[in-house]
């Protein structure tokens, strides 16, 4: 008989000492990949090397589709979809796990680079939804591609390896900063503060006049970055205009407390739904529906764009899947296959923080170490823009974890009225399959360095496995 009375869970004290092993061992595997890949071209790489390990190979390859067969498919290096094909036909749907690998970050304006008092700068736009303030003082890294005229790639990874230079972004010192404090906290750093200083020591005459150089202010620390940039990368001013630069902590993953329980890291939202999705399936053995996962682009700036889950790239490739399984090939086998689908959007929600319990209602609200969350709907003001799953694919989805034991809670993202927020969810609903938000509540959610709890991260893999093999 279950109890009447619904309470969720510490997933710490529901675990034997096996797997509280095979919590921290998960962890430290995440940990590991969320500071090797940093980026969604980064992890979109690191995805592929995971992948291929397991003997999944580019769609492109294959002349049919036959069960069993382990399939990925890359979108523009920013997006990927990996899957497995299934027991039971396509048409009768696929099982889903949908997340995005984007993070809140500061990308470069198009002519970034200036010099400002004989210091050099990126001059920058931001990308996501972040307070500006939390990203100033701090050591910054640099990942991302230049692309040349010609089209060569020039990749630039520099800030997080070992004996690298890092980035900075300057705040204002306490001692001058009386007006600066009063300000509201909106307001305290503007997006146009956020410049990135990059260089400091200005070019000499090629002359050797050390007398010229002092006289001759100029753009001389611009110049010796521009030399700099040459020399190191071949690429010239006007290059930066098509580059995909990205500013992103330097900040290695850490555990935190003297229990080593939560885990410290940049992007959490979303590579930890994104990692454990991609493990789940790695995982997943003669799925009954044919399993995918799907890893997307841009969703904190609204899921836009070609690389975005409003772009068509889903509903093409299963128009391909289509094509590669049946002998004739029909749009309306398209169709069903993607009506018949069920999701699960792998998003994390705000966990409950002591700091601050006037944003949330104590009764439903994610709390960290309680397992992964189920969000029956998002949204803000009056759930608007919310997809909201049914109430009979919540309670499936209650049997399915219950069954087979993973630790999960529930919760809506704070106080009604208080703020809200969506997630790539309504995109795949539009679709008229059944899709319920599900991943981990993370601390200080769009800060650079946001916290997590690992037996939460654990149960979210578990979770993704169970939903992508039954
Ligand atoms: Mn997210
Ligand atoms: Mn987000």
């Amino acid at each position: 008989m279950k109890e009447k009375e619904y309470k969720a869970i510490n997933g710490w004290l529901e675990m034997e000492d096996v797997e509280y092993e095979e919590v921290f061992n998960f962890n430290k595997e995440y940990a590991k990949f969320l500071d090797d890949y940093r980026t969604e071209r980064e992890f979109v790489k690191g995805a592929i090397e995971l992948l291929e390990a397991e003997g999944y190979k580019k769609l492109d390859e294959f002349t049919a589709l036959k069960k069993g067969d382990k399939f990925y498919k890359v979108n523009r290096e920013k997006a990927i979809l990996a899957g497995i094909v299934g027991e039971k036909p396509l048409e009768e749907g696929l099982r889903i796990v949908g997340s995005h690998i984007d993070s809140p970050r500061i990308d470069l304006k198009p002519t970034p680079l200036y010099e400002d008092s004989e210091l050099a700068y990126f001059s920058t736009h931001y990308y996501g939804g972040i307070k500006k303030y939390q990203w100033v003082a701090i050591p910054l890294a640099l990942h991302g591609v230049v692309v040349k005229e010609d089209g060569t790639k020039v990749e630039i990874n520099i800030g997080d390896k070992e004996g690298d230079p890092v980035f900075y972004i300057s705040d204002l010192l306490p001692h001058l900063g009386k007006d600066q404090m009063a300000k509201k906290m909106s307001e305290g750093i503007t997006g146009e503060q956020l410049r990135l200083i990059i260089g400091s020591i200005p070019a000499r005459n090629e002359d050797g006049d050390k007398d010229g150089d002092k006289k001759g202010a100029g753009n001389k620390v611009k110049s010796a970055i521009l030399d700099y940039l040459h020399e190191e990368y071949g690429i010239t001013e006007e290059d930066l205009i098509s580059c995909e630069l990205q500013i992103v902590p330097a900040l290695k993953s850490r555990d935190v407390g003297f229990d080593r329980g939560l885990l410290a890291a940049y992007g959490h939202d979303d590579r930890v739904c994104s990692y454990t999705a991609l493990r789940a399936l790695l995982d997943v053995e003669n799925p009954a529906y044919t399993a995918m996962v799907l890893l997307m682009d841009k969703e904190e700036i609204g899921s836009m764009g070609n690389t975005g889950m409003q772009s068509h790239f889903f509903e093409n490739t299963v128009a391909e899947l289509v094509n590669l399984t049946y002998e004739n090939y029909s749009d309306l086998l398209v169709r069903k296959a993607i009506e018949n689908s069920k999701c699960l959007s792998g998003d994390v929600n705000a966990a409950f923080d002591p700091n601050f319990p006037e944003v949330y209602d104590k009764n439903n609200t994610p709390y960290l170490g309680k397992g992964v969350v189920i969000t029956k709907y998002t949204g803000a003001r009056g759930k608007g823009g919310s997809s909201e799953a049914s109430a009979e694919f919540v309670a499936e989805i209650r049997r399915l974890f219950n069954n087979a034991g993973v630790v999960w809670q529930t919760g809506e993202l704070g106080k009604v009225d208080q703020g809200g927020g969506g997630t790539i969810a309504q995109f795949l609903a539009n679709y008229n399959m059944d899709v319920l938000d599900c991943g981990p509540a993370v601390l200080s959610m769009h800060a650079p360095y946001e916290v997590v709890s690992k037996v939460d991260v654990y149960n979210t893999y578990l979770a993704y496995q169970v939903f992508l093999e039954k």
